[in-house]
């Protein structure tokens, strides 16, 4: 069984625009507790590779690379391009989210300046065909992400899981192939 229900969402959003084939390279960002790298690692086979990265610790998942580390901070950056040793992505996704301090403004500005970093890290990562699925909040700061991500990739969707269809202000937006590469 997946280790969340956040595995259904990445399901339904992958059988519907094929993200994930045989032999790729993955990375999973806030993959805690593992839903996502279990379903990266299934959809990838053998010949893939997966990576994935959380503040928490995460039990382990054979055939996923995982790295505890805060993503905000710089040395953890350096510390997952090492794990990576040169490895050119296919696919990035990042279903991270801030731990929730209440104030509406506060969660929802960490929640964009982790979607800002997520992007940088994927655009620098990715290989031109690249993939990048994020997780993101309906709010202050959307449209410009959204801006940000038409910017760096020739095309941008959004996605409304129905597994998320309770979390209301939750979206995922969809980069598919970087500009200018
Ligand atoms: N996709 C996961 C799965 O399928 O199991 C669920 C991810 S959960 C919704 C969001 C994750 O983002 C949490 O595990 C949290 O620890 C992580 N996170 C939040 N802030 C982070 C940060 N600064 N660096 C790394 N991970 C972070």
């Amino acid at each position: 069984g997946y280790r969340s229900r956040a595995a259904f969402k990445l399901l339904e959003i992958d059988d519907k625009d094929r993200l994930l084939r045989r032999g790729q390279c993955v990375l999973d960002l806030g993959s805690a507790p593992g839903a996502w790298s279990q379903v990266a690692r299934e959809r990838v086979g053998e010949t893939g590779r997966v990576f994935a990265l959380d503040l928490l610790p995460m039990a382990p998942i054979p055939g996923v690379d995982f790295l505890q580390g805060d993503f905000t901070e710089e040395a953890t950056e350096r510390a997952l391009e090492a794990l990576l040793a040169g490895a050119v992505l296919d696919v990035v996704l990042s279903d991270m989210a801030p731990n929730l301090s209440g104030i509406a403004s506060v969660d929802q500005a960490r929640a964009m300046h982790l979607a800002e970093l997520a992007l940088d890290f994927a655009v620098r990562h990715l290989r031109p065909e690249g993939v990048f699925l994020i997780k993101v909040f309906q709010g202050e700061g959307f449209d410009d992400f959204r801006r940000a991500l038409g910017a760096a990739f020739r095309s941008v969707a959004v996605r409304k899981p129905k597994a998320s269809r309770d979390r209301s202000a939750e979206v995922y937006l969809l980069g598919r192939g970087l500009r200018g590469a």
